[in-house]
């Protein structure tokens, strides 16, 4: 059976990479699609794990080589999708998560009626901004900038299927599994079972 494709957005510093890792280590049939990305790289990234560090050039490269699913200017840097790991992921029987901003996430509903996306969220506003502050690893110019964008990418939330408060990662990340879970029973990924002559 195809996989499931998970598309997870949020505004920066919401708790997305943390929940996704808690996601990752309980849901061992999931995989994490590496993003690539012009923006430097953060203390304790990894390349070839958190994303493909690439220069702007190899991004366009990627673009004209139509090697992206989708992919967004993103706070002055570009971010994409790689589409042959993700497909080879799905014919391969593993769900995929992606951790996208909205336009990807909307261009990706838009190419994949399939893939189920989750918007995430934090109780309130002032605990995204803190938790943005607290990672400490942000300019304070490029905080405001990603606050603004959460601003706009709020808007855009009832476009998801899902929507998960990330008031505790522990209970995000069993929602998130949740969701997983219950897209597997939809009656459209058990026709097989139907087929059968009771
Ligand atoms: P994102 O990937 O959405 O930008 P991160 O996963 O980097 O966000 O989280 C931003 C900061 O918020 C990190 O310091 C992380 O430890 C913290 N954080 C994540 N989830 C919670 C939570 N539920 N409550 C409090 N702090 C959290
Ligand atoms: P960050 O710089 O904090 O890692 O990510 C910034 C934003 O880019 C986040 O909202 C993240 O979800 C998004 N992002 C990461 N990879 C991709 C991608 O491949 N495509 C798109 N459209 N957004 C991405």
């Amino acid at each position: 059976m195809r996989g499931t494709l998970i598309v997870l957005s949020g505004p920066s510093g919401v708790g997305k990479s943390t929940v996704v890792k808690g996601v990752m280590a309980r849901c061992p049939n999931l995989q994490f699609s590496v993003s690539a990305t012009t923006r430097p790289m953060r203390p304790g990234e990894v390349d070839g794990k958190n994303y493909y560090f690439v220069s702007r050039e190899q991004f366009r490269a990627m673009i004209q080589e139509e090697k992206l699913l989708e992919y967004a200017e993103y706070v002055g840097n570009y971010y994409g999708t790689p589409e042959a790991p993700l497909d080879a992921a799905l014919e391969a029987g593993q769900d995929v998560l992606l951790d996208i901003e909205v336009q990807g996430a909307l261009r990706v509903k838009a190419r994949r009626s399939d893939a189920v996306l989750i918007f995430m969220l934090a109780p309130s506003f002032g605990d995204i901004e803190r938790r943005l502050q607290g990672r400490g690893d942000t300019a304070p110019e490029l905080i405001r900038e990603r606050l603004l964008r959460a601003q706009w990418e709020y808007t855009q939330a009832h476009q998801y299927d899902y929507l998960v408060i990330n008031d505790n990662v522990d209970k995000a990340v069993d929602e998130i599994a949740a969701i997983l879970k219950a897209e597997k029973c939809r009656t459209a990924q058990r026709l097989s079972y139907l087929k059968e002559d009771f």
